[in-house]
């Protein structure tokens, strides 16, 4: 059996459906299918799942959502309408929609994760009801019955491991399940969803409950590419890649796959492959447990920007027993998630995502590091890019960073922090975030001209 998930773009009108149901029915193992909400249709469009966060913010604000609303229902009318669907199915999609909005809610986290699963939700529907309209076998199923079940980190969920049992009836059905993708429900039953991009996640996890022969996610490229095509035309295309090289790639900015959704297919043993909706046929990227060609030595390069530095320094810091534990439990105690740590011997810098770290966030912290760690110094550095460059065989090679800080050089990009991990899979480059890109093209034509 296999899982396959269809992005946003795959799904975005009732000609892209179409592809989704042809390639489906293509192969009569794909039984489980997952899916995203409809994305966009062209660049100036507009994602199902934003249509439904700004219909959520106008109702928490207290406005009107009548225009939010029938952007949304247009959407699915205008799928169905194309596809012939009856009328029902259409008519079912907007009472959902008029019954979220007036639900009762206690937090706007709540009310606003479960607008925001609206999109999926309604699209499985939508795609379940055009396989039994070609005449298939199909059904769709609530991510509730099925047994997905979630922390309660509004927008940010994580599954608990229970679920992988109970997920695992989902492929006992000899039809195809269609499965909405990015939400799942708290043990009180309340809708919760992963963050952003989350359909990847669902799709990896039924793909381990089920234990499925392979996880194939289509998209909209014919294969994960050595760096963004966006900043470098012409660039290699990846055939196979190792599950820690794609998950460190996928962290750093490629966003083809999302970074957590890497991790349940892996523990369960189950091949990933990355495919185009429109190409179907295309061998696309294999994401594997291991390479047998690691010659290539460098086989990806990605930068993102949105991180922040805070760097703290402290004469003798070697010497004082449990600073970083000190240092980091102030982070802990405040809800933040660190990224990296790199340190020296009087100093130690905590890398956060930007995002999470606002200026009220700083200057508790920062006093709070003031006060209880009695540092010479401390102060954030805003505008950080990461710039990673990854590769199995990195391990085994000579030079490489002398390469890569050569080719930064030359590019005129300053290096702000270097970090090698322990796996030695990746070295991390700190850049000011609007340099990533040019560090990324000198980098590719350092490793892959
Ligand atoms: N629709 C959600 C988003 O736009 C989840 C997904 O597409 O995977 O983030």
């Amino acid at each position: 059996m296999k899982v396959c998930k269809f992005g946003g773009s795959s799904l975005a009108d009732a000609d892209q459906v179409k592809k989704v149901c042809d390639i489906i029915l293509s192969d009569a193992d794909r039984r489980v299918v997952v899916v995203s909400a409809p994305g966009k249709r062209s660049t100036d469009d507009v994602k199902v799942t934003d249509l439904l966060i700004a219909c959520a913010e106008k109702k928490l604000a207290g406005g009107s959502t009548k225009e939010e609303l029938s952007a949304v229902v247009d959407r699915f009318a205008g799928i169905a309408g194309e596809l012939d669907l009856p009328e029902s199915v259409i008519v079912d999609i907007a009472e959902d929609l008029r019954g979220r909005l007036t639900m009762d809610f206690d937090t706007d986290a709540r009310f606003m994760d479960a607008m925001k699963a609206a999109g999926e939700d309604c699209c499985a529907k939508l795609v379940a009801a055009t396989l039994i309209k070609l005449g298939a076998k199909a059904r769709y199923m609530n991510p509730l019955d099925g047994g997905m079940i979630l922390s309660d980190e509004y927008g940010n969920a994580v599954v608990r491991p229970e679920s992988y049992e109970k997920l695992a009836c989902v492929g006992d059905f000899d039809g195809v399940t269609v499965f909405p993708g990015f939400f799942g429900y708290t043990v009180d039953g309340a809708i919760v969803t992963f963050p952003r991009g989350g359909s990847d996640i669902t799709g990896s996890i039924l793909a381990a409950a089920i234990k499925a022969e392979v996880y194939e996610n289509f998209t909209d490229v014919d294969s994960v590419c050595a760096v963004d095509p966006g900043i470098v035309p012409d660039v290699v295309p990846i055939q196979e890649i190792t599950y820690r090289e794609m998950r460190e790639l996928s962290y750093a900015g490629f966003g083809v796959l999302h970074d957590e959704a890497i991790v349940p297919a892996v523990h369960a043993g189950i091949p990933i492959c990355i495919k185009n909706t429109n190409a179907p046929d295309l061998p696309g990227t294999s994401i594997v447990p291991e390479r047998v060609h690691t010659e290539g030595r460098v086989v990806g390069i990605a930068a993102s920007g949105g991180f922040c530095t805070v760097f703290v320094g402290k004469y003798l810091m070697n010497r004082q027993m449990g600073f970083g534990r000190n240092l980091l439990q102030v982070f802990e105690e405040e809800g933040l998630s660190y990224e990296h740590t790199p340190s020296g011997i009087d100093n130690m810098s905590v890398i956060l995502k930007e995002a999470c770290f606002d200026e009220k966030k700083e200057q508790h912290v920062l006093t709070r590091i003031k006060s209880e760690l009695d540092v010479d110094d401390v102060y954030v550095e805003r505008g950080l890019g990461i710039v990673m460059v990854v590769g199995e065989g990195m391990r085994y090679a000579i030079g490489l960073s002398a390469r890569a800080a050569d080719a930064l050089a030359k590019a005129g990009v300053n290096i702000e922090m270097i970090n090698q991990g322990a796996s030695e899979i990746s070295i991390m480059f700190g850049v000011k975030a609007e340099d990533c890109d040019k560090a990324v093209a000198a980098l590719y034509d350092a490793f892959f001209r």
